[in-house]
């Protein structure tokens, strides 16, 4: 039998009925010769080399695998953290912007080109965009721009140009639509960047691929640590780039239960969350490629809403899509609420402060500690949480004078 990887995507770019590519004739052109060179170039012995070096040289991997002894004394399970909050720039994204942007070069392209909400993935791609000394463009929403000022002075100073995008509700969705635009109007000197493990294909398997890294390195330290394989698996789903990359390791343990965290938001209605898989339809077609969804009557997406920005989006990876029906991996949600609470918990308890995205899947490992304390857990932590500290202090107070 074919391995999983050989299996998944097919050549179309599909996870069983997910994926693919929806895009007008001439996007399809340049971005099927974005999938030639992948193919090409990311199977050459300099490409794999060159990545390794800036992995170990530049972004400081292998990240560790920490053992939480507070959390899990205080739970009674084994609770496993993979330091992603340590990775260059302090998330997991540096992974396939690196990747992303090395590919660039081996292409000759000049200029990298993306959209970012929040701004993290803006920033990851400018750190990969200064690194290769390529231009780098940002396309923001003027909302966006306006709530994530420390990221845009940070785009700013890796010396990204940072286009506000002013059209329609001023947010994501046109900020996509905006940097579409600027590749497709000069597709042989520029490329596009995409942030996470969506839109057509090729990007759901390149960035996938760019992420395995994490479940590779993950694996091995934990076997070495432990002498065994963790039972659970752990982490956030926003496009669900994180979670590829740490479940990629484990998806052929029969033993190893894999779990992927929605935001679960203020509550179950329309606008309230972006639990994409737990509360979606499964025939969306969202820019350029099918998944999980949340939308309406028309196909149109539905507002979306998390504490977390960087899980606010109203589809998923084609993979995770997958994934879901063929039950390999069970995807939960957790509410603001639990992500606060684990935010301050693993804080205290530990002294790591955590990406409010990565908190959904903290949250989720501590509920799970307590239901099953022989267990052990192993958390992919993608990001630390310095962008969100002013946010969380005040709106909802420190926990000795909680405001919720
Ligand atoms: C962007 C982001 C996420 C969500 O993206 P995925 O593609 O779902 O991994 C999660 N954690 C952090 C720290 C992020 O910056």
């Amino acid at each position: 039998m074919k391995s999983y990887f050989k299996q998944f995507p097919d050549k179309e770019g599909f996870f069983g009925k997910y994926g693919g590519s929806f895009l007008p004739p001439d996007l399809q052109v340049e971005v099927d010769k974005i999938t030639d060179a992948y193919f090409t170039i990311s199977k050459s012995h300099n490409f794999i080399s060159e990545l390794r070096s800036i992995r170990k040289h530049f972004q400081g991997r292998p990240t560790p695998v920490y053992y939480c002894n507070k959390l899990s004394e205080m739970t009674g399970g084994r609770i496993y953290l993979k330091r992603e909050d340590l990775n260059h720039s302090g998330a997991h994204k540096l992974n396939h912007c690196m990747g992303e942007a090395l590919l660039a070069r081996y292409m000759g392209k000049k200029k990298l080109i993306a959209e970012t909400g929040a701004g993290q993935h803006g920033v990851a791609l400018a750190t990969a965009a200064a690194y290769f000394g390529l231009e780098c463009e940002i396309h923001m929403g003027e909302v966006d721009i306006e709530k994530e000022h420390p990221n845009v002075v940070r785009m700013q100073i890796l010396g990204a140009t940072v286009v506000p995008v002013t059209h329609g509700l001023k947010t994501l969705k046109e900020a996509v639509d905006s940097a579409f635009e600027a590749y497709l109007a000069d597709p042989v000197t520029t490329i596009y960047c995409i942030g996470s493990v969506v839109g057509p294909h090729p990007f759901p398997m390149m960035v996938r691929d760019f992420q395995r890294v994490v479940g590779i390195e993950a694996r091995a330290q934990y076997t070495e640590m432990t002498g065994e394989l963790p039972d659970n698996v752990v982490a956030c789903v926003g496009g669900g780039s994180n979670a590829a990359g740490i479940f990629s390791a484990f998806l052929d343990e029969e033993d190893c239960t894999l779990w992927g965290v929605e935001p679960g938001g203020v509550s179950e209605k329309v606008g309230d969350h972006a639990a994409t898989m737990s509360y979606g339809v499964s025939d969306g077609l969202i820019h350029g490629f099918k998944c999980y969804n949340l939308q309406d009557d028309k196909g149109e997406p539905l507002p979306v809403y998390s504490v977390a920005s960087g899980l606010d989006y109203p589809g998923v990876g084609p993979e995770h899509s997958m994934l879901k029906d063929t039950q390999k991996v069970n995807y939960v949600v957790a509410t603001d609420a639990e992500a606060i609470d684990a935010f301050y918990t693993l804080s205290r308890k530990e002294g790591i402060i955590p990406a409010l995205e990565s908190a959904h899947a903290v949250a989720c490992a501590l509920q799970l500690a307590k239901e099953n304390p022989r267990q052990s857990i192993l958390v992919n932590l993608s990001g630390r949480g310095d962008k969100d500290i002013d946010f969380v202090v005040n709106k909802y107070g420190l926990p000795e004078n909680r405001k919720m």
